[in-house]
């Protein structure tokens, strides 16, 4: 495996595997890297004949007070990873952005409610930076993880709206194995903390089993998920159209159930899919 930190360089690289034709993966990331993102790179490798990992703690995604400056960091351990998953190039930049770097992207709509409501000009600072790695980087598949559902749909609409020429993969959330998602900021928490974090994923499920025991109302399910939530500060607890993530009033189609709350100065992301239920009695034959 090749490390790369120079702009200039990677995108030499990865030019030159495009004219000689070959398909080329992507996997950005922030790194401090767990099987969550190596669940991604696995995604990836089959599908691809060259597979590049990006680590970069991307400044403009991160709100005046959050934790830009102390986001865990492993450069060693993530290089370690990346080689036994079979990447090919690590790219770690050392300038990611020009010093007259004024250009954003921004995705409406689906970037609104939910972490966007919550994190004014998150999403807006990652797909300016996805933008920019992929242009760097060319690939012709990337994969981001279902753990950031939102962040999922809002790329989906990027390549869509401007006319990218990368499919986008998303891969599942992997848990540990307890039930907590597994994030890079899990190293933030105190045993405490951790065992309430735990009852985002609990509140989720719950809502996901009500729903597949008939329960249409999405005020009543979303009821029953608030009061089993341990956290200090609830940011959202939702349940939108698994697609548009538009809100709902009763479950009609697939649904996802999304929350984030802070446990300590931590702030938690989960979601689970929320799947109407049969009516077994209302199918034909
Ligand atoms: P991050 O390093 O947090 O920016 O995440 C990089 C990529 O890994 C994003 O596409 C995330 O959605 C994905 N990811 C992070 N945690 C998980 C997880 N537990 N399961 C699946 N994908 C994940």
């Amino acid at each position: 495996m090749e490390i790369i930190t120079g702009v200039d360089a990677l995108q030499a690289k990865t030019l030159g595997w495009r004219r000689e034709g070959l398909e080329v993966g992507f996997v950005p990331t922030m790194g401090f890297l767990h099987r969550g993102h190596t669940s991604l790179m696995d995604l990836a490798r089959p599908r691809c004949d060259r597979l590049v990992v990006s680590i970069f703690v991307n400044p403009l995604q991160f709100g005046p007070g959050e934790d830009l400056d102390r986001y865990p960091r492993d450069p060693g351990g993530d290089a370690a990873k990346c080689d036994a998953a079979g990447v090919d190039v690590l790219f770690i930049p050392d300038d990611f952005y020009p010093p007259d770097f004024t250009t954003s992207v921004d995705v409406a709509e689906v970037s609104l409610g939910l972490c966007g409501g919550k994190r004014p000009g998150h999403f807006k600072g990652v797909t300016t930076v996805v933008s920019r790695l992929f242009g760097l980087v060319q690939p012709t598949l990337a994969v981001f993880g279902e753990k950031d559902y939102q962040q999922l749909a809002v790329i989906r609409r990027m390549v869509r709206d401007l006319a990218m020429p990368i499919t986008i993969v998303g891969g599942p959330l992997v848990r540990d194995d307890d039930g907590l998602a597994l994030s890079s900021r899990n190293a933030y928490l105190s045993a405490e903390q951790r065992a309430r974090g735990l009852s985002l994923s609990r509140a989720l499920n719950a809502m996901a089993a009500a729903a597949a025991a008939g329960e249409r109302d999405v005020a009543a399910l979303k009821a029953l998920g608030a009061g089993l939530i341990e956290a200090d500060r609830l940011d959202y607890l939702e349940l939108v159209d698994a697609e548009s993530l538009a809100p709902i009033e009763r479950l009609e189609r697939p649904g996802r159930a999304l929350a984030a709350g802070f446990f300590g100065p931590t702030r938690l992301i989960d979601n689970v899919s929320v799947n109407v239920a049969v009516n077994v009695a209302a199918s034909p034959g």
